[in-house]
């Protein structure tokens, strides 16, 4: 793994992605840079080059999260990845911290997921979980409460009220 970055201008695409990809590395370059340059909150890029080696060393291959809060016991965090699931996919999710008992640690309170074959594939994926994580960036709800009361998952309330 490499980084966190705090820009996608950082991440060596074509050491990343997979080689037929390289024609669109200035348009996921263009796309990504959407996130990085986004008020709402700092964006963190991880990528892992050594996947490009035909053993493979895991199934992902590039990461962005953006932490919209976070406290010791509390986040809403955004995520946009590339990965090999088995086949090659973007993610796109809206996360929150879970308050159930027992704990799952993490709940996804938007998950969509495209396949992805080829560079045009990549391209469009990409614009469509940054089109799926905008409408969060730009209104919010910036905090984990009204996330998990639209889910109906457990608030930390809840915990205090069992206890
Ligand atoms: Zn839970």
């Amino acid at each position: 793994m490499a980084g966190p970055g705090n820009s996608i201008v950082e991440v060596p695409l074509l050491e990343v992605l997979p080689r037929d990809c390289a024609p669109v590395v200035g348009e996921i370059r263009r796309l990504a840079g959407e996130l990085d340059t986004h008020a709402a909150g700092r964006v963190a890029w991880r990528w892992f080059p050594e996947r490009s080696h035909p053993a493979g060393h895991g199934p992902m291959l590039l990461d962005a999260s953006i932490a919209l809060f976070s406290t010791d016991v509390d986040w809403l965090e955004l995520t946009l990845d590339l990965a090999c699931r088995p086949d090659l996919t973007v993610n796109a999710a809206v996360e929150v911290a879970c308050w159930c008992r027992p704990d799952h640690n993490t709940h996804y309170v938007r998950d969509q997921t495209w396949q992805v074959t080829n560079g045009a594939d990549l391209v469009d994926a990409f614009a469509a979980g940054i089109a799926m994580l905008q409408p969060a960036l730009d209104h919010g709800p910036f905090h984990p409460l009204p996330w998990r009361a639209e889910a109906g998952l457990p608030q930390p309330t809840d915990w205090a009220a069992s206890r």
